[in-house]
């Protein structure tokens, strides 16, 4: 996956597409593997890098939705368990079984939970990672000892999964090249090309080299999440607006907060929300919020609100208050949720996600969540194809391995999360001179993966590397800023970067990451 071979090979190697998918999140590469996967020839455009949108910012659950089934919403939540189960089964080194406590402080709760989660469960059916429990007092402390202890009757325990986003994202990027796709990131499309009023291809800019390309396809897919509206007015300006931003904030703790295997799930928070505190990479995830936002931006930043709301829920439950000073990290994402659909030109495929097809012949695909990108790429393809005048070829990603794909893999192997690619990791170590030592005492990285996300996972920036190709950014975002120029001079040695280049970077990442602490 070298970039610039890749513009030179779209400079000289004009072709139609069968399709070209604009967005590098969940959605996008989720898609582009679907259409590869079924052989047809495809390319994915990203703006800046992938999953640099809600794709990285989000709690990290592979989940059925304990939620909807509050509100009834069976069906979903049957498709959710579904796709839960077969991320599993197709990326085992990066989806891994969660337990969840349910702790119980009013009487009714535990009966109340105990029978719903046991529902969850039944839905679940064979692809269930473990039943549902009651706790009592004493054996929901023992799982997390930290756990408010005043008024506590007991606990309900049940199982979902977690994962890292940004790492599953970019094993669908060498996915889709597995199966002769393309994804570019750093590549903004500015219009779409029309020929007799329907869409013909793309107008796209490199953000590197400043080229511009014109490139063909049977039909374009926008996947573009937030920014989904700015694509469909590209088409048409009088398009209604789809997108009802929606900003969640999570924390990140030191895991003495909340020592332990198990998440705590909170079912209903003071404005009524579901609340997490999730361990991630030996810290704690608190989140989340809800707050309607105006515009989409790619990098949201968390309003003193919401971090207070986290904070207080936070000290509610544990019994060690986190202060401002002991947040790690503090992110935020916006939710690409659907405003609500406009029966002349929508078909919709289920409430969480939404497909339309406009006149010209845009494909637009919004909503869901990562735990179901796979459905929701098969139904976009299905659609798609038709639209494009394609010949029909079945879906076969319910049973796809994708990149890394590693049964079994090492906990205590340091590269584990790369799966298969964990071996071409270990020698890239081996070479290292200086025998390959962490680069910060407060987090697990190496040298050995800034020079592999150069090499191999087309990182282009420090910050694709601190924020997406390793988490440090989330990990601890002071220490991050820490190692930015030993990150940067190892990026540039691989990709022939000058001194000016390192300054540069370091610059901009210390900038950016300065919004991922409270405190000075
Ligand atoms: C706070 C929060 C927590 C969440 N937690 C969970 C969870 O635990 N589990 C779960 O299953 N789901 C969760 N979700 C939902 C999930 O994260 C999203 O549904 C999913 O990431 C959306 O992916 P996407 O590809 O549609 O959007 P994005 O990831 O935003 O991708 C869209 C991409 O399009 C690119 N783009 C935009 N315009 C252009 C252009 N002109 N040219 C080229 N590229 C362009 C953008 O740069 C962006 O990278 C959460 C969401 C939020 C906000």
């Amino acid at each position: 996956m070298d970039r610039d071979e890749l513009i030179t090979q779209l400079q000289d190697d004009p072709v139609i597409w069968d399709f070209i998918i604009i967005g590098g999140g969940a959605t996008g590469l989720g898609t582009a593997v679907e259409a590869a996967s079924r052989g047809y020839r495809t390319l994915l455009l990203e703006q800046h890098d992938f999953a640099k949108g809600t794709s990285s910012r989000s709690t990290k659950l592979v989940h059925g939705g304990v939620r909807y089934l509050r509100q009834g919403n069976v069906s979903l939540v049957l498709e959710a368990l579904r796709e839960r189960g077969l991320l599993r089964q197709n990326a085992p080194h990066l989806v891994k079984n969660q337990s969840f406590i349910v702790p119980n402080y009013d009487w009714w709760e535990g009966p109340f939970y105990g029978i719903g989660l046991k529902i969850y469960d039944k839905l679940a059916g064979d692809l269930g990672l473990g039943p549902s429990e009651n706790l009592s007092k004493e054996e929901t402390l023992a799982k997390i000892p930290t756990l408010e202890p005043d008024d506590l009757n007991g606990g309900v325990i049940y199982h979902d999964a977690q994962f890292d986003d940004s790492r599953l994202a970019i094993n669908l990027l060498q996915t889709l090249f597995d199966h002769d796709g393309i994804g570019i990131n750093y590549m903004e499309v500015t219009d779409l090309l029309k020929a007799n009023g329907l869409i013909s291809g793309v107008k796209a800019e490199d953000r590197e080299g400043n080229h511009t390309f014109e490139l063909q396809a049977r039909a374009v897919i926008n996947a573009t999440g937030i920014f989904t509206d700015s694509i469909r007015k590209m088409d048409d300006p009088d398009n209604r607006e789809l997108i009802r931003p929606s900003q969640g904030v999570h924390i990140v703790l030191d895991e003495s907060f909340q020592p332990g295997e198990s998440a705590i799930m909170v079912p209903k928070t003071d404005d009524g929300r579901v609340l997490f505190a999730v361990p991630w990479h030996d810290r704690i995830i608190v989140g989340t919020t809800d707050t309607p936002i105006e515009a989409p931006s790619l990098e949201p930043r968390a309003k003193e609100e919401e971090v207070e709301f986290l904070l207080t829920h936070a000290a509610r439950y544990l019994t060690k208050d986190p202060e401002p000073e002991d947040v790690l990290s503090v992110f935020a994402g916006i939710r690409p949720l659907v405003a609500n659909k406009n029966s002349k030109d929508t078909s919709s495929i289920s409430r969480d996600h939404s497909l339309i097809i406009d006149p010209s012949g845009l494909v637009t695909i919004a909503g869901g969540k990562w735990t179901t990108y796979r459905k929701m790429a098969e139904d976009t393809i299905d659609e798609a194809t038709m639209v494009a005048g394609l010949d029909e070829r079945e879906s076969i990603t319910d049973n796809l391995r994708l990149h890394g794909w590693l049964k079994n893999s090492d906990a205590a192997d340091p590269f584990e999360l790369y799966g298969s690619d964990a071996l071409a990791l270990k020698k890239i170590a081996s070479e290292q001179a200086d025998g390959n030592p962490q680069l910060h005492p407060n987090l697990p990285y190496t040298p050995a993966e800034v020079i592999w996300a150069a090499r191999s996972e087309m990182a282009r920036t420090v910050e694709d590397v601190l924020a997406r190709r390793t988490r440090a950014l989330l990990l601890d975002a002071r220490a991050s800023i820490e190692i930015a120029e030993p990150v940067a001079k190892l990026m540039a040695r691989e990709l022939n970067y000058d001194h000016q280049w390192v300054t540069n970077q370091v610059e901009t990442y210390t900038e950016l990451a300065k919004g991922y602490f409270l405190s000075p």
